[in-house]
């Protein structure tokens, strides 16, 4: 693929390699990445890569992806920090798509406003967390969201309600349709700005606790089995700790598959195949992956 993108758009670089951009650490190279500068330069880049026939891949912060290590023949468009604007109205925040989960709620918190605590700590950006409901601590994106602004496939802005937004657990519309999310309006409650951020440092300490930080990884691999839970059936079938290659299992915390030392993608995807057939053959539970991949 020779393609070029008119720097004027945004940062642009040739032939990168993922791993410098995924919470993971992994990958091949994308012949190009590019951030761009603002929703108008990201529509210019939709329509000019659509009229080349080019395959695209939208990335909000790289925390919920496993790029394979033959990389992506196509575009990777990285909205983090770049659509990341912060206004408020009353209770009402929006946030671009690009800022970090952590950005909105420390702003929510200055603002004296509750409801975005649990997102304090997640890693992904607005767009990755409406995507995938990001949620933790028995609180869920679904919950403070009021309405979404999107761009649908004949690049028009459009707006959908929390219930058009078809949340489940680890989902939204956006897995399912064309769309690319510009940013998100969170309907707050008036707070105390010392409790929000005592809420803040309880769950940044539990995640310290619990989580193996340290090591790169994606969060959580598998989606929470209806009446199980991962970590445990994984615990459970004595794969604590467990290496493959460069990767394994947490000894911290057995939901997470981690970069233990230089890790390629395919010891990440070969550890999380292991995983899921060491736990059905014990349990007959099929772990589902939450982490997507991304390349051929
Ligand atoms: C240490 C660690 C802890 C974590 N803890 C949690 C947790 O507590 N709770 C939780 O829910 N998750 C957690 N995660 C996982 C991850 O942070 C979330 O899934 C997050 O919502 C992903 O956001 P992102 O911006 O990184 O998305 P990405 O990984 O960049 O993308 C994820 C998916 O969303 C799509 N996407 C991203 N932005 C857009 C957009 N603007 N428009 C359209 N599609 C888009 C991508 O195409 C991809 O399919 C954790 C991850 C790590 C590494």
């Amino acid at each position: 693929m020779d393609f070029k993108i008119d720097d004027r758009l945004g940062e642009v670089l040739y032939d990168e390699p993922m791993k410098n951009h995924t919470s993971f650490k992994v990958g091949g190279n994308a012949k190009v990445l590019v951030k761009p500068n603002d929703e108008s330069s990201l529509v210019e880049i939709l329509k000019l890569v659509k009229e080349n026939n080019i395959n695209y891949y939208i990335l909000g912060n790289s925390t919920n992806v496993i790029v394979k290590d033959d990389g992506f023949d196509g575009v990777i468009i990285k909205l983090k920090d770049r659509l990341n604007e912060l206004n408020i109205d009353g209770n009402t925040i929006y946030a671009g798509a690009g800022a970090s989960m952590t950005e909105v709620s420390d702003f929510a918190c200055e603002n004296s406003l509750e409801g975005l605590e649990f997102a304090h700590g997640i890693p992904g950006s607005v767009g990755g967390a409406i995507v995938m409901n990001a949620g933790a601590y028995d609180g869920e994106t679904k919950f403070v969201v009021d309405r979404v602004r999107l761009l649908n496939s004949d690049f028009q802005i459009i707006e959908k309600t929390v219930d058009e937004m078809n949340f489940g657990y680890r989902h939204s519309i956006v897995q399912d349709e064309e769309l690319i999310v510009l940013g998100a309006y969170y309907k707050l409650k008036k707070g105390d700005k010392d409790k929000i951020r005592e809420k803040f440092e309880e769950f940044d300490r539990r995640r310290e606790e619990k989580q193996p930080l340290d090591l790169p990884s994606a969060g959580s691999t598998f989606k929470r089995p209806t009446g199980y839970f991962a970590g445990k059936l994984i615990d459970d079938s004595g794969l604590r700790g467990f290496t493959h290659k460069g990767a394994g299992i947490s000894e911290k915390h057995c939901g997470f598959v981690v970069n233990k030392n230089n890790a390629t993608a395919s010891d990440v995807l070969e550890t999380i195949e292991i995983v899921q057939k060491v736990v059905k053959d014990n349990f007959g539970v099929e772990l589902q992956r939450e982490v997507k991949i991304i390349g051929e």
